[in-house]
């Protein structure tokens, strides 16, 4: 069976030619890596299961009207999207304090923020994704100042409801990142939701007892990875039936 032309290769993905023109197929990985990639590992079966994940909330915002690349999930580890013009920011958006804001302001891990926090980090791996502001994205051309009011609208709507949805599952939503690309279709340009949403991306504790069901558990080596990745896939209702069980590989689909 004929390869298909591999892209890119990312730390958790593949992203390999789509189909049709304008579309790629994202292949995910069990790769793990954190701290700029000086720590590295497999979480088995993380690919499946991001692969669900991400379907699943990038399906539900669509329905809730924010526009993503998504387009279907073709199976266990591969997802068909929309090609995009990826814009070379990570946008974090905090609700409780964790991770790099609690060392840097030395506020508690687990202190709630006053309200919902915005930062920026640009994304490049040589200087390892450094904060920016507002003024260095739109002085360096990397955002528009009107793209990135959508980006910040965006991001504020996604916090709002997935906060939601995973509050109703016993998850609080710490904090998330996300990546944006430039959609174009007919002489018109949209700023989409792109890149994935997993316990990759997002730190989600257990709201009754704290524990972590993210990669924090892989960066802090606090044990049972994947069963924190599983737990957040069943509580929403999307853990795979056949387990995350997958012998299939990039080359063997289609
Ligand atoms: O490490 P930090 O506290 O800045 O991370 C904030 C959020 O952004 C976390 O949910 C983390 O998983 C996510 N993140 C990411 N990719 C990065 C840096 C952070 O997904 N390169």
């Amino acid at each position: 069976m004929a390869r298909r032309r591999q892209i890119y290769e990312g730390k958790a993905k593949i992203l390999f030619e789509g189909p049709e023109p304008g579309t790629i197929v994202q292949y995910f990985k069990d790769d793990a890596t954190a701290f700029n990639a000086q720590k590295k590992g497999i979480i088995t079966g993380k690919g499946v299961l991001n692969n669900r994940i991400s379907e699943y909330l990038m399906v539900r915002l669509g329905e809730i009207g924010i526009p993503t690349h998504f387009i279907r999930r073709l199976n266990m580890r591969e997802q068909l999207v929309r090609e995009v013009e990826i814009i070379p920011l990570e946008v974090v958006v905090r609700n409780v304090a964790a991770g790099s804001m609690a060392t840097r302001l030395g506020i508690a891990e687990g202190t709630r923020l006053p309200r919902s926090i915005i930062e920026y980090y640009y994304k490049n791996d040589a200087l390892q994704d450094p904060m920016v502001s507002e003024e260095h994205i739109t002085a360096f051309g990397w955002a528009a100042t009107h793209d990135l009011d959508d980006m910040v609208q965006l991001a504020l709507r996604v916090n709002d409801f997935l906060t939601g949805l995973l509050l109703g599952v016993g998850i609080t939503l710490v904090d998330f990142k996300l990546e944006f690309g430039r959609l174009y279709e007919n002489d018109e340009m949209r700023i989409v939701l792109a890149d994935e949403i997993s316990p990759d991306n997002c730190r989600l504790w257990d709201s009754k007892t704290g524990e972590k069901m993210d990669k924090d558990r892989f960066r802090r080596d606090l044990g049972k990875v994947e069963e924190g990745y599983q737990e957040v896939a069943r509580r929403l209702g999307i853990l795979p039936e056949a387990g995350i069980r997958d012998v299939k590989g990039p080359e063997q689909m289609q």
